[in-house]
């Protein structure tokens, strides 16, 4: 697919999306930690979207999307495979705008990930991972139903709404020097740089992800888009194959740097998180403070900002991730 540069959102889009986005998402809190500030002798600012709606960053980008549907689109409603947080964000947004939304999840997804989507409104339809195709199952659906597919990062929209998180944190906490971004197929680093760039546009902006699943870092050394296995990883939101072409596009043109983290580290900094600081952190929100904490930057003496993209993981499982 040949991409033209005005499919790329900007800033402008972005902030049209929080406009958008007004009295719908909340305006999440920006946490401090003198105890994590002396450690890495800098100080940090963490956004809080593990306290967004949904309890993800992703209402954002879903409500950005689907408040742009035309009426016809809007009569047909929402399409969104994934058993994750842009499921729940769908089937949200849907509901808020009043809307139809089909959520495509493998069979075997957890009941509470289906129960909490079909507690949104949204009907949720299964399928076998291993026998059959979901990009397909989606296509006839959308076809049949009229229906209008949501993709969780690769779209216009969704970047633009996943950039008003940044966008917000730099109205709170303006001058930052460094930026950690949680990163899977890259709409929220994407969203991000095109804020960072127009808000404080010395910060540099670091992408983080899962050392085994690291097609980022992976496709700007190789300068093109790279595929890889899907990764295991304790990061269940960054278990994509590879970044969009949109994705790859703006974080290639932006991006400073894109750092990886082990599932151990991910498990300290989600220890961190509870002990000191009392918070919920799913693994693929722990990427960023993985990051600074691990990580050879120079950040002493620096205000540096920590995206938390994410707080839903079961408690049965952080407690066997934490007690082990
Ligand atoms: C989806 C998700 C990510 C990754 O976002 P991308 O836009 O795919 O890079 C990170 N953290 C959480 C909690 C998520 O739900």
């Amino acid at each position: 697919m040949s991409l033209t540069p005005n499919l790329l959102p900007t800033y402008d889009d972005v902030v049209a999306a929080a406009a958008r986005l007004k009295g719908v998402a909340h305006q999440t809190p920006v946490l401090t930690s003198r105890t994590m500030d002396e450690q890495l002798g800098a100080q940090l600012f963490f956004k809080c979207e593990n306290l967004q709606r949904i309890g993800a960053f992703k209402l954002r980008g879903a409500y950005n999307a689907l408040a742009q549907f035309t009426p016809e689109q809007r009569k047909g409603g929402a399409l969104a495979f994934s058993s994750g947080n842009h499921a729940q964000a769908i089937a949200l947004a849907a509901q808020i705008l009043d809307m139809p939304a089909l959520i495509i999840m493998p069979e075997d997804a957890p009941a509470s990930k289906m129960a909490a989507t079909r507690g949104y409104g949204a009907q949720v339809v299964t399928y076998n991972r291993f026998t059959e195709d979901r990009e397909a199952i989606a296509c006839k659906l959308a076809s049949e139903r009229g229906m209008t597919l949501i993709p969780p990062y690769n779209h216009r929209d969704v970047i633009a709404g996943q950039g008003t998180a940044v966008k917000e944190l730099l109205e709170q906490v303006p001058d930052l020097d460094y930026l950690f971004v949680c990163l899977g197929g890259g709409g929220l680093l994407s969203g991000s740089l095109l804020s960072a760039n127009a808000l404080a546009p010395r910060c540099k902006v670091i992408g983080v992800e899962p050392e085994a699943g690291n097609d980022v870092q992976q496709s700007l050394r190789a300068g093109h888009i790279v595929k890889i296995d899907t990764p295991r990883t304790i990061a269940d939101g960054a278990q994509t194959q590879s970044p969009g072409d949109l994705t790859f596009a703006i974080i290639r043109q932006r991006v400073n740097d894109v750092l990886t983290v082990s599932d151990e580290q991910l498990v300290e900094a989600m220890r961190f998180y509870a002990e000191r600081m009392k918070i919920v952190v799913e693994p693929t929100g722990a990427l960023s403070l993985a990051a600074a904490m691990n990580s050879d930057l120079p950040l002493a003496g620096k205000r540096v900002g920590i995206v938390i993209s994410g707080g839903n993981v079961d408690l049965e499982r952080f407690a066997q991730l934490l007690g082990g």
